[in-house]
């Protein structure tokens, strides 16, 4: 694709059905402008149930054949989409910070991570050994015999995807959930996020695009819109679709949950929810270099606008030599500008969560008066009010973090051990500290997707050993990954072959392992059968 092509997409306004541009449909949306609440243009129209259900049989008629090319021709696919973003960069960046007001650079690198995320899944791909090939040959000479026996991960089918709001292209139509899926083999009928329809109508067309020029069937990829809800529950309840992915707020992720688990086959549903991801700042480190840490925590929960899944929304400091700290963090706090949050909801959202804090906060930034502008905000409480209080340690989406003042290590185990699961937890603290609070790492093992020690949660590194997930309610299966290369593994199931001949058998199960991947033969891990 090349960059003047890229560069001339002109939005429609309408949904992609395998391949083509859906009528006009149902209820039309905008997105706004956060900076200062304009109407964007083109408006987009709702997707049909007709749309839908053309989408959904094509994805249909689409996955046999799909599930069926080589490592090598999904890795091409999953390329041509990544080159596809990175040629149409100004275009994205520019439609993005419209519907967004998130800054260029920010926005930059997220194009970056988008087509750097699809590469690592065409890198993963191409290389096979993912599959997981697991043989054990055939002993005719044991009591009982045993039999010829073959597994490896297959493709579930269709998959249901839900973009998020705040990551308008590395969580949105190119993003992680849709690379996952197709990496796996699987077809994906994303449902754009309202917030940001032109962004997602952009990354759409250049999957449409990337399938035309591999010649894959358009039934591949579909992206629908809506302005309401309907889309989304059609998607979730169609027998035809065999899992979802979705991130966004706990009700939203639970209300998919409970629809999947009612349906005659329920399905699995992959949400990434809420998560407050607690700190835990340590008198050594505390007493070491007090000012730097509140600095570096103020610029956390406060980076774009404080709209990441990742960010600490929960710290408790031993009051042992906190002065420092905390002075600085208010500073910080009050001397801060107003942020835009992404859209209406989550802006008046935010004003309300922080509108039953009010007794507790302790500094305030700048209040913003245009768009959907939010105003920094600590607040601070006692471990008393604290355990008082359950609704302290819901996530608020926003500029905003609550400092717990605990003393001793008793209460700083105790607050670990309450906690419900989250997707992060970070010990600030000195190598001592870690030896003093030795059961610490040990409580939030249980608690978490990741722990962090001596950084801040906000940067998730998209790679091979990334975990971003964790126990309920921050995810609804606590047993996967939504980013890095182990994301794959949520649209996949093993599926045994016996006494299959070798002519039916995948490559990847092969006796002479054609791929040269590795694979477990007869009880250990060799790359070629011979080896
Ligand atoms: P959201 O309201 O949960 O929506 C996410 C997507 O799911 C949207 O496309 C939404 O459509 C759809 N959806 C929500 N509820 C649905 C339902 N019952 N049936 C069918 N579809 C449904 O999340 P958001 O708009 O991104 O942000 C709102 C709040 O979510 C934030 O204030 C924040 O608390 C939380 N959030 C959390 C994360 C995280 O990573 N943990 C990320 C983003 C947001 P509609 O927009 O039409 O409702």
């Amino acid at each position: 694709m090349s960059k003047a092509a890229a560069a001339s997409i002109a939005l429609t306004g309408r949904s992609i059905v395998a391949g083509e541009i859906a009528g006009d449909g149902g209820q039309q949306f905008t997105g706004y402008h956060p900076g200062d609440g304009r109407v964007l243009e083109p408006a987009y129209s709702s997707a049909s149930v007709e749309d839908v259900e053309r989408a959904v049989n094509a994805a249909v008629a689409a996955a046999p054949i799909y599930a069926n090319i080589s490592g090598a021709e999904r890795g091409r696919f999953l390329r041509a989409i990544a080159d596809g973003l990175d040629s149409a960069v100004v275009q994205l960046i520019e439609r993005a910070q419209l519907e967004t007001a998130l800054p260029i650079p920010r926005l930059t690198g997220e194009v970056g991570r988008t087509s750097g995320q699809l590469r690592l899944f065409a890198t993963v791909v191409e290389e096979g050994s993912w599959v997981n090939a697991r043989i054990d040959t055939a002993d005719p000479e044991r009591t009982p015999p045993r039999p010829d026996m073959r597994s490896m991960l297959r493709p579930l089918g269709p998959i249901a995807v839900f973009g998020a709001s705040n990551f308008p292209l590395a969580f949105s139509a190119a993003g992680g959930d849709t690379a996952s899926a197709l990496a796996a083999g699987n077809p994906v009928i994303f449902k754009g996020h309202p917030a940001h329809p032109g962004t997602g109508e952009l990354a759409g067309r250049i999957i449409a695009d990337a399938l035309r020029a591999c010649g894959l069937p358009a039934g591949i990829f579909s992206l629908l819109f809506d302005a309401g809800h309907q889309v989304g529950s059609i998607l979730v309840k169609h027998p035809a679709i065999q899992a979802v992915a979705f991130t966004g707020s706990f009700r939203g992720g639970r209300a998919l949950m409970d629809l999947a688990v009612q349906r005659h086959q329920p399905i699995p549903v992959y949400a990434e929810m809420g998560s407050t991801n607690p700190v835990f700042v340590l008198p050594g480190v505390l007493a070491a270099r007090s000012e730097e840490l509140a600095k570096e925590l103020h610029s956390s929960f406060t980076l774009g606008g404080g709209q990441f899944c990742t960010k600490p929304g929960m710290v408790f400091a031993e009051q042992v030599a906190a002065g420092t700290f905390v002075e600085t963090l208010r500073r910080a706090t009050s001397s801060g500008p107003a942020f835009s949050l992404l859209t209406a909801g989550i802006a008046s959202a935010y004003k309300d969560a922080n509108s039953k804090r009010t007794a507790l906060i302790t500094a305030e930034g700048a209040t913003g008066e245009v768009g959907f502008a939010a105003q920094p905000i600590l607040v601070e409480t006692t471990r008393e009010q604290f355990l008082q209080n359950p609704s302290l340690s819901e996530e608020i989406f926003g500029p905003t973090t609550l400092l717990v003042h605990v003393s001793g290590k008793e209460q700083i185990l105790q607050a670990a051990n309450n906690l419900e699961g989250h997707l992060t937890a970070t010990i600030l603290g000195t190598e001592d500290d870690l030896i003093e609070y030795g059961e610490l790492l040990r409580i939030l093992e249980a608690k978490v997707g990741r722990v962090i020690f001596n950084a801040f949660p906000t940067g998730v590194e998209v790679c091979h050993s990334m975990v971003h997930g964790g126990p309920y309610p921050s995810t609804s299966d606590g047993r996967s990954t939504s980013v890095g290369s182990q994301a794959i593994f949520r649209f996949v199931r093993p599926i045994a072959y016996q006494g299959l001949p070798q002519w039916t058998l995948s490559p990847a199960l092969q006796d002479d392992n054609p791929l040269g991947i590795l694979r477990l033969y007869n009880g250990a891990w060799a790359g070629k059968k011979s080896e």
